[in-house]
């Protein structure tokens, strides 16, 4: 079956877009919902989930009675159904990139969008001879998972920590039957010791020293004292250690609690980390499987609604370069919003059809019109030009400093300036002018600008603008933002320059090949039709 729409794009710009991080019932359960929502899902799996000691799981509705590896198998053939993929192997680091996270495995390095933490813990048990051995067998942790298959048996509880005193009081719901070894506890208060006892729970302090048994069935225990109490089963417990070891430079936040320190996540299993998000024992050491299901199958719909938002901003932003406003904003307000919204707005990559025109210009003094995060600006002085840029977001003008300084670019070679270009009296004269699409969805006196600083271009210099000729297939744009988009004649007549001064080389509409952001933004086109107009002014 295909996984992806019919429209999907052929080039990504990650290789997934989620990776799924351990495929117990968590990771199964969110891989499913995401695969159905037609996402691109690699499930990397350790193959060592929680319950693999246990013959059959219980409490599993629909699947009470079921080995763990037979639902772990089906969970994985449905999953595989709609298009999930599946390898082998342990996560040992997750980094954030430009557009999400880089997934390091003893597969290698793959990016995605977004991560989902799904590792479950280790029950660090206490070292008592014997106990290890027959966890999961007769050595039980959870009587809601295994009690009744051991109910009006002689059932021990070796206490590990506080928390066992619940254990001790639950045991009790399943059997007469029930002595608590108590050592680990230190010094039991009267009361407590009175109230297991008005139960009739017989309490041993001394401690255990060994787990008696034949093979897989526990038999009794031996207590330091010499004493050998007869038992059929045993409760007992592990310290929960989370497998989040891999996330420990991300530095994300953390919560405290009776079983440990875990990763804090909100009610859609989002960590401090906008991109990563984390179901089932990872970050709930008491779910039972079909609990960490249902926060896997929470986690999938989270995680799809967030590139769901996601994929609308960028198809917005394609278009227009912002979200859809109402007009009305503040110009300078309504950009610096835009830009101080996210990270980064643009690919930081020059415009394709402005490299391709300006490669064959001689250098010089360049203006570059609403310059934003710098990208065009930078690879100009690159080039050998003396730039300044101007954008009326301070924001983004911050960010092209600093890509200018990235680049090792001084400014002697490269200038910005946060300013309203309504508002611009800078000096001089400049060999290339370029205004890359410079349209804004709020008030913007666009021609009037150009043909100011048309008039600022020297004599034999260039005016160089680039622009949308169409949004995207499947971009709906509001009828007063279309009409912004000029075709080349419409362009070259906006500007009404003067024709005895200035000549026309280039007019006409180019393809330019979509950054892979924008082709996944664009579902299915690979390519977008720039406006190029070039004009000369006379020697
Ligand atoms: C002995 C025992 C019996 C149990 N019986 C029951 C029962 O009968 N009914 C019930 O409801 N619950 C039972 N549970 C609880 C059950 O095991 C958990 O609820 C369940 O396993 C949690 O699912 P999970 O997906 O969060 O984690 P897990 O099932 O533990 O899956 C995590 C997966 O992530 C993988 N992984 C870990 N680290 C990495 C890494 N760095 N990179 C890649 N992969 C990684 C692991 O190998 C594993 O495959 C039992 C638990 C125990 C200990």
């Amino acid at each position: 079956m295909t996984n992806h729409p019919a429209h999907a794009p052929r080039t990504h710009p990650t290789d997934w877009d989620v990776i799924v991080i351990g495929g117990g019932p968590a990771g199964l359960s969110a891989a499913l919902m995401l695969g159905r929502a037609r996402r691109r899902v690699l499930v990397i799996d350790a193959g060592s989930p929680r319950n693999r000691f246990a013959s059959h799981m219980h409490g599993v509705l629909g699947n009470d009675g079921t080995p763990p590896a037979e639902l772990i198998e089906r969970g994985r053939t449905e999953a595989a159904v709609y298009g999930v993929d599946f390898v082998s192997g342990a996560v040992d680091r997750v980094d954030e990139s430009d557009h999400g996270v880089v997934v390091s495995s003893s597969e290698g390095r793959l990016s995605a969008r977004a991560v989902v933490v799904a590792t479950g813990l280790t029950d660090e048990l206490p070292s008592i001879p014997g106990l290890a051995e027959r966890w999961g067998r007769s050595v039980l942790h959870c009587p809601y998972c295994h009690g009744w298959e051991v109910r009006d048996q002689r059932l021990g509880v070796i206490a590990i920590s506080p928390l066992s005193l619940h254990q001790i009081e639950l045991v009790r719901q399943w059997s007469d039957h029930v002595v608590a070894f108590t050592a680990a506890l230190g010094a039991v208060e009267d009361a407590t010791l009175a109230r297991l006892r008005s139960r009739g729970v017989v309490i041993v302090d001394s401690p255990v020293v060994e787990v008696l048994g034949d093979g897989d069935r526990v038999s009794g225990v031996r207590t330091e004292d010499g004493l050998v109490i007869e038992v059929d089963a045993i409760f007992s417990g592990g310290m929960p250690r989370p497998h989040d070891h891999f996330l420990t430079h991300l530095d994300l936040e953390r919560t405290e609690n009776p079983m440990g320190s875990f990763l804090l996540v909100d009610a859609t299993g989002r960590t401090s980390n906008p991109r990563i998000w984390a179901a089932g024992n990872v970050v709930v050491a008491g779910a039972t499987v079909p609990m960490s299901m249902g926060a896997g199958a929470t986690v999938g719909g989270a995680v799809n609604g967030a590139l769901v938002a996601e994929d609308f901003d960028a198809a917005v932003a394609l278009v227009l370069g912002a979200a859809v406003p109402s007009g009305d904003e503040d110009p300078a307000d309504f950009w610096e919003q835009r830009y101080s919204g996210t990270d980064q707005s643009w690919s930081g990559s020059p415009n394709h059809s402005l490299v391709d025109v300006v490669a064959g210009l001689a250098p010089g003094r360049a203006l570059d019109l609403g310059c934003g995060e710098g990208a065009d600006a930078v690879w100009l002085a690159e080039q050998g030009w003396d730039v300044t840029g101007i954008d009326i977001s301070a924001t983004a003008v911050a960010r092209a400093t600093a890509a200018a300084a990235k680049a090792g670019l001084g400014d002697d070679r490269v200038r910005f300036v946060a300013t309203d270009l309504d508002a611009w009296s800078g000096d001089g004269e400049f060999d290339l002018v370029t205004a890359s699409f410079f349209h804004s969805p709020v008030a913007l006196e666009r021609t009037g600008i150009l043909r100011r600083a048309a008039a600022r271009v020297a004599p034999g210099g260039h005016l160089l603008i680039v622009s949308h000729a169409a949004p995207p297939p499947g971009v709906e744009v509001p009828a007063a933002h279309l009409a912004m988009l000029l075709n080349p004649q419409q362009e070259v007549d906006a500007l009404a320059l003067p024709s005895s001064e200035w000549t026309t080389v280039i007019a006409e509409t180019r393809p330019r090949p979509l950054t892979r952001l924008q082709a996944h933004a664009g579902h299915g086109v690979e390519e977008i039709d720039d406006v190029i107009v070039l004009l000369r002014r006379s020697a």
